[in-house]
């Protein structure tokens, strides 16, 4: 089907995550005569979910209303999910059971972590995505430490968001006035993997000052009744390898897969890393197709998913749709080499990262906090 002769159905944008966002607020630059937003709820910033966990902010302060902002933009919106697409009749299918023929469709679904099962008396079970989960846990740990409790917390994953959610942990405990037990456990040799060394010695000695234990090259194989087993990267639990560590709530914090849905479109995926890409964003089995985000998989380059690459991608995606429907050459997107990525560590610090550049403490905190609330407050009515 050529763009032009599909007028009347719209662009499909689907899931508001970063880049869809910047589409809808960029309505008034794209050609086609409508463009409709299918999202379930609302946008959850994961810069600030860190700081939601660890009580710093409100929960609401970290929440877009998107179908507010596609009001205000002209776009329409519908309340749904995506379950699938019909690439013959370029229809999208939803999880109501209505189908919506389309013209073109921006996937921007995100990414989600899906826990290993949880042991009937074994700990509580929690993924940091979807990041209402994150609020979810607050509100628990809340309840506990309200009445007193310390129950044992264990993280798993030592890259940017386990770090950032032990530390948040400690955080949300000492507005309490409650010291328990907070481990984060990591299956690679060391914590950040990739990060400047100067910069994980600084973690390291924060780590320490906060009673967070750290446990390296572990990898969490299960969960047992009070806690879970770990066993070296890639070696079967046995008598001598296997450790176990007690916990009352094991936040996984690893493993950020696309949603499920990607896999059941009926177009060529990158297994655990989503919807195969062009450099110009788009599918390359059906033209019509755009992907941004953590759901997209770029042929030429494995990206981290951290939200600044949908930021930065948004433009180009913007422009191949304008340029594809009026039939004019797509342009590439050219990752950056080293993006910029700031954990917030709680009580007021945060750990500054760029390539082989670093910068920890208070400074890097309030500008962690600026870049934030500019973000968001962009697209606040
Ligand atoms: C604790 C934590 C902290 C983080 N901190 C940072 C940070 O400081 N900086 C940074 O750059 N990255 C950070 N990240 C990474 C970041 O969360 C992701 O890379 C980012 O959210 C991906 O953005 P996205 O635009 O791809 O999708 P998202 O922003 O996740 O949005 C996806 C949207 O799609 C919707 N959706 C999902 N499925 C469907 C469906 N079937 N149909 C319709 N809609 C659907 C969702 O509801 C959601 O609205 C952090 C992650 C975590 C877990």
């Amino acid at each position: 089907m050529s763009p032009s002769s599909s007028t009347e159905a719209p662009l499909l944008l689907v899931g508001a995550g970063h880049a869809n966002l910047h589409l809808i607020d960029q309505r008034h630059r794209l050609p086609m005569p409508r463009v409709v937003l299918l999202d379930p709820g609302g946008f959850w910033y994961s810069g600030m979910a860190g700081g939601v966990l660890g009580g710093q902010y409100a929960p609401a302060a970290d929440r877009l209303d998107p179908m507010a902002l596609a009001h205000r933009r002209g776009v329409e919106a519908l309340r749904g999910r995506l379950t699938g697409l019909d690439l013959e009749r370029h229809e999208a299918q939803l999880d109501d059971g209505r189908r919506l023929a389309v013209s073109a469709v921006s996937l921007n679904l995100g990414s989600t972590v899906i826990p290993p099962p949880a042991h009937p008396e074994g700990p509580s079970v929690w993924a940091v995505k979807p990041i209402p989960r994150l609020v979810a846990l607050r509100r628990r740990l809340e309840r506990d430490f309200a009445a007193g409790k310390r129950p044992r917390l264990l993280v798993a994953g030592g890259g940017a968001s386990g770090v950032e959610v032990a530390c948040q942990l400690r955080a949300l405990a000492d507005r309490h006035g409650l010291d328990p037990t907070i481990r984060l456990l990591t299956r690679a040799p060391e914590l950040l993997p990739g990060a400047p060394r100067g910069a994980v010695r600084w973690l390291h000695r924060r780590l320490v000052r906060r009673r967070i234990e750290v446990a390296t090259g572990l990898a969490l194989v299960g969960h047992l009744p009070g806690g879970v087993m770990a066993t070296p990267p890639g070696q079967p639990p046995g008598e001598d390898n296997a450790r176990f560590f007690a916990a009352d709530h094991v936040i996984h914090a690893v493993g950020l897969t696309p949603p499920p849905v990607i896999e059941r479109l009926g177009l060529p995926t990158i297994a655990g890393r989503g919807l195969t890409v062009t450099d110009c964003l788009q599918s390359p089995a059906a033209s019509w197709v755009f992907a941004a985000g953590d759901c997209a998989a770029l042929l030429e380059h494995e990206l981290p998913r951290l939200g600044v690459y949908g930021v930065r991608q948004a433009p180009v995606l913007r422009n191949n749709l304008a340029a594809w429907w009026q039939g004019e050459a797509l342009r590439p997107y050219r990752p950056q080499r080293r993006a910029l990525s700031i954990l917030d560590l709680g009580h007021g610090q945060a750990l500054a990262i760029r390539g082989g550049a670093w910068w920890g403490g208070r400074l890097a905190w309030h500008w962690k906090r600026h870049l934030d609330t500019r973000f968001l407050a962009g697209y606040r009515g």
